[in-house]
């Protein structure tokens, strides 16, 4: 009997949004791969391959690393309620939407939160968190982006680092947008708690948040006089899990895991210094191309893995993101908050960030501004690109 379901068929898209991004064939192939029991010996080997992998990633030794199930949120919630117990305070940095959002979750698990806040676009400053240490002594957690995804604002971590460990506070980084794309050194940089996930610079599909713990994570969460609030997320089982004792917890995502690996595999045969060199290339390249047709940039600190840009005077937004989509199956980001209607946001994560794939939405923007009658000058942003590609 024939089915009464059309066969899935997913369009294949050039994905240069804010995530997910391209997931090489490689990766999806490895989901394929058949599914066994998440207490059998292979798949537990595969576990501690997986963990080690990511201890390279993250530039660290870390004891406590793993992948949470869950996407990078899950990230976000297990490290902020791992650590904060209810009426513990901590400082969070707002600066766009990932930095609310941390606030909002922190807010949620009972925190006490002092906010320092930024313009949209713009990144915290040293003297802020200076400040803010000295108005709050109390401080357990300080929080903050590296890669705000919402404005393309990068922000440095080294000195603001320097500062939390001096006033004996533990740093917690949101690492989402960053990690396999940008530099991201946990342990030289002092960094007690981090987060990413997946689907944006590790090029695998949305499923897992990569975390990892300093040992005075490890000793704050063990010091512990209440129970975590989650019961999902509570790093004291996950850990049991994750470690030798291997007793059971949740079901791990097995296939998400044999895609995790792949992909860590495949930043690792790059080599990662290698990578976030091309993430650097194609970034100057696309934004070579887009300055000359007169597009401005909104952080003066950009990302090299998504790049926020004005939208031109003249350019309807959701129309130029529809015609990229639909002409030329490319994704682009819309604008988030104050910048919505007001901005796109283009990401070059991971697999994402080819000169192909620069060269390929130069032209067509180009091709869509033009046709829509806004003022750009034409035939300059492939010039300008090709310039900066040799
Ligand atoms: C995407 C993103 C998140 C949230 O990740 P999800 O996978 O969508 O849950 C958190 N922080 C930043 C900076 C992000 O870009």
């Amino acid at each position: 009997m024939p089915s009464q379901f059309k066969q899935l068929d997913p369009p294949q898209r050039v994905l240069l949004g804010p995530g997910p991004s391209e997931v090489p064939a490689r990766v999806l192939q490895a989901m394929a791969s058949p599914t066994v029991g998440h207490l059998d010996p292979s798949y537990l080997a595969i576990m501690d391959e997986t963990r080690e992998m990511l201890r390279e990633v993250f530039q660290t030794k870390n004891e406590l690393t793993l992948a949470i199930s869950g996407t990078g949120s899950a990230g976000m919630e297990a490290c902020v309620v791992n650590l904060i117990e209810p009426s513990d305070e901590m400082i969070v940095c707002v600066n766009g939407v990932f930095g609310t959002r941390m606030r909002d979750v922190a807010q949620r698990y009972g925190a006490t939160v002092h906010s320092i806040e930024a313009d949209w676009g713009t990144t915290i400053s040293v003297e802020q968190v200076a400040a803010a240490l000295e108005a709050h002594p109390k401080t357990k957690v300080l929080g903050i982006v590296h890669a705000e995804t919402s404005t393309g604002a990068h922000q440095p971590l080294e000195e603001i680092s320097r500062l939390v460990q001096k006033a004996g506070a533990l740093l917690l980084v949101d690492a989402v947008t960053s990690l396999g794309g940008m530099e991201v050194r946990v342990d030289d940089w002092q960094i007690d708690a981090i987060y990413s996930g997946t689907q944006k610079c590790l090029s695998c599909p949305p499923g897992l948040s990569p975390v990892s713990f300093s040992p005075r994570a490890v000793a704050a969460m063990e010091a512990r006089q209440t129970p975590v609030t989650s019961w999902y997320l509570d790093l004291s089982m996950l850990r049991n899990y994750w470690g030798s004792d291997r007793v059971y917890h949740h079901t791990a995502p097995i296939n998400m895991t044999y895609a995790l690996r792949e992909s860590l595999a495949i930043i690792l045969e790059e080599g990662l210094e290698n990578r976030i060199a091309r993430h650097l290339r194609n970034h100057l390249i696309l934004r070579a191309g887009l300055e000359a047709m007169g597009l401005k940039w909104v952080p003066e600190h950009s990302l090299t893995t998504l790049n926020a840009v004005h939208v031109p005077d003249g350019a309807d937004d959701a129309r130029v993101r529809s015609r990229l989509l639909g002409e030329y199956g490319i994704e682009i980001g819309a604008g988030l908050g104050p910048f919505k209607g007001r901005a796109w946001r283009v990401g070059l994560m991971g697999h994402s960030s080819s000169r192909r794939n620069v060269m390929l939405l130069l032209a067509a923007l180009e091709s869509i501004l033009c046709d829509e009658g806004v003022a750009i000058s034409q035939g300059a942003a492939i010039s300008a690109a090709s310039k900066q590609c040799c």
